[in-house]
């Protein structure tokens, strides 16, 4: 089993993971970024509807070390925070490794480091397994990555249709997982989402509950043990996020000391 050895490993490149890579830039520490799908920022780019806007004011939602310009309004259009986030990554030069699925992360006691397993659904060879090894973890897949079904009383006996997952929406039009699309007069968004933490970081048992949520509380929850943070998943949407990543770059930056 040939690892790739990194200082940090990010997994998500959400604005989370984005924040964190550019605090740890301004650092000078290396670090490697691990994104399951084919973009950064998947959740705004591909899984959310074209009219959303930021719902706070913009001095509450920009990433570190880059406020958004003053051309912008107060409260930012999904596209304008699309083209921030581009900047953002290109500003700070952050190239994620994409397609490459986090499916189990535990620490070595032995090595006192962090042995990551990834599938990389992106290699001209087929999904392809790699291992990564770092001094530190960063946990940021995000508060709502993975679509979540909950048992509803009642589905089996309900009279009415229930449709395949949702892929995209694009103005009335729904595009189903199953392939099909259909156009609706109104759409009403009751979806549940749900942390993916329990399913692949297995070597904590201190920083994350069952639910993905930190079981430390404010505002200690985002530092583990044995070189492990979480950022964004204090329900502290992007204000936290900020926070979160300044905080764990400074305290790996004085880990490195
Ligand atoms: C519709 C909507 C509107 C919002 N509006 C606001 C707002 O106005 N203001 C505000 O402050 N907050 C808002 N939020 C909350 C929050 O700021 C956003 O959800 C933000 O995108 C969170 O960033 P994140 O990086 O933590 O998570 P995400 O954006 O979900 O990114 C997580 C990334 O991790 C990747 N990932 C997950 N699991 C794995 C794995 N196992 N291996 C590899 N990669 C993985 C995902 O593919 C994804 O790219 C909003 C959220 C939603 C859903």
């Amino acid at each position: 089993m040939e690892e790739q050895a990194a200082e940090v490993i990010i997994v998500g490149s959400g604005p989370s993971g984005l924040a964190t890579a550019a605090c740890l830039k301004v650092h000078s520490i290396p670090y490697v970024i691990l994104e399951r799908e084919d973009c950064f920022a998947s959740l705004w780019k591909k899984y959310s509807y074209d009219r959303l806007h930021l719902h706070l004011a913009k001095q509450f939602c920009d990433l570190p070390h880059m406020p958004f310009p003053p051309s912008y309004p107060s409260f930012i259009s999904k596209n304008l925070f699309v083209k921030y986030l581009d900047d953002y990554v290109s500003h700070f030069n952050i190239i994620p490794l994409y397609r490459r699925s986090v499916e189990l992360a535990n620490y070595d006691e032995a090595s006192r480091k962090w042995i990551v397993k990834v599938m990389n659904y992106g290699s001209t060879s087929g999904k392809v397994e790699e291992y990564y090894s770092g001094k530190f973890l960063v946990v940021a897949s995000g508060e709502a990555s993975n679509p979540f079904t909950p048992d509803i009383d009642g589905l089996s006996t309900f009279t009415g249709k229930v449709l395949p997952g949702i892929e995209s929406i694009r103005g009335n039009e729904v595009l189903f997982v199953n392939g099909q699309s259909h156009s609706f007069d109104s759409i009403i968004f009751c979806t549940g989402f749900k942390r993916s933490t329990d399913m692949w970081l297995k070597g904590d048992d201190y920083l994350l509950g069952e639910d993905g949520i930190p079981k430390p509380s404010f505002p200690d929850h985002w530092k583990g043990k044995n070189g492990l943070y979480c950022v964004g998943l204090s329900r502290r949407g992007l204000y936290g996020i900020n926070a979160d990543a300044r905080n764990i770059a400074d305290d790996i930056k004085f880990s490195l000391l």
